[in-house]
């Protein structure tokens, strides 16, 4: 007798972090809690700032092999020691909820996405609620704006990216080059909707963007307070100034943070629901993707 119908599934999500970096422990610290609170099973691998990259590479590999964990998330910064490429190969694919071993990434560019990364993925989930609510078409939205995003890296703005050009949008993508020739805000000034993910508190004020631009906020950056010297997140954004120009601005914290740790669980669930699947293997299979992006 087959027995039809959802089986069960036993999420496990792995955190690696390397050093102390104040705002990857705070996002660990998120998920952590969120990841308990749905009984997902958890394990977190702390590895000091000057590890070999043999040994991170060694660690990574572990959580790939072993069959409680279904999706491993890395953490940045990483020491220069350490490649970002070299562990992101190590990754299982089936496990690779960030989208950043090449095969996932190569899904994404190719707009059939096994994975689509947690935090550009709430960054457009976003978007898409907010146009919705203010009644306005998002198809028709984004095929008439300027999109810009500021930062390339592989799990955040070279997704985002994507993202936007699936949606139609006018892309232009920036990044510390940009600035250091002078092109950066001249490119955000464009912006209709500006995405900013770079990890630089005070990178765009409000002379920087056009009156009524919707702007994210991503960055999450550790600053301390002249008052009391205590450390506090910040994001990208001078909320303050760009909040007197803007139509809409999510702030840090409590912009798209809290909807980036839903869609990494809900990443994990993914790839646990797929384990054993054909489409597990990194094979082209169509039944790989999912439909729609974010
Ligand atoms: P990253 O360091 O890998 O990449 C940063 C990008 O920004 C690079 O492309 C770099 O060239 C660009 N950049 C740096 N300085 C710049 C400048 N002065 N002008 C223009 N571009 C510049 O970082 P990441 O992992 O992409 O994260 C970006 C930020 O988003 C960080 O602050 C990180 O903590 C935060 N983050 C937030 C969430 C969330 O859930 N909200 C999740 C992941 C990362």
């Amino acid at each position: 007798m087959q027995r039809l119908g959802v089986r069960d599934v036993r999420p496990g999500l792995a955190t690696v972090i390397v050093g102390d970096s104040y705002p990857a422990h705070a996002y660990e610290r998120r998920v952590r809690r969120l990841a308990t609170r749905l009984g997902c099973h958890y394990v977190q691998e702390l590895l000091a700032a000057d590890v070999e990259e043999a040994d991170a590479v060694a660690a990574v590999g572990k959580l790939a092999a072993d069959p409680r964990i279904s999706g491993i998330l890395i953490l940045r910064p990483l020491p220069p020691q350490v490649s970002e490429a070299t562990l992101y190969r190590v990754l299982d694919p089936g496990k690779d909820i960030e989208a950043v071993h090449p095969v996932n990434s190569g899904l994404l560019a190719l707009r059939r996405p096994r994975f689509v990364p947690s935090t550009p993925a709430a960054v457009f989930h976003m978007l898409d609620r907010y146009l919705i609510e203010s009644g306005r078409d998002p198809a028709q939205t984004y095929a008439a704006s300027t999109l810009v995003v500021i930062g390339r890296s592989a799990s955040v703005g070279t997704p985002a990216v994507l993202l936007g050009l699936e949606r139609n949008a006018t892309v232009l993508s920036c990044d510390e080059h940009s600035h250091r020739a002078g092109l950066l805000y001249d490119c955000t000034r464009r912006a209709d909707i500006l995405i900013v993910a770079a990890g630089v508190p005070g990178l765009v004020t409000g002379e920087h963007v056009k009156e009524g631009v919707i702007a994210i906020d991503v960055g999450i950056n550790a600053v301390t307070d002249p008052v009391d010297g205590t450390l506090r997140l910040v994001g990208d954004l001078d909320f303050v100034s760009v909040a007197a120009r803007a139509e809409a601005v999510s702030p840090v914290p409590g912009g798209v943070g809290p909807i980036t740790d839903i869609w990494l669980l809900a990443n994990t669930l993914r790839a646990a629901w797929l384990e054993g699947t054909p489409s597990r293997d990194g094979s082209l299979d169509d039944s790989v993707g999912i439909d729609r992006f974010g």
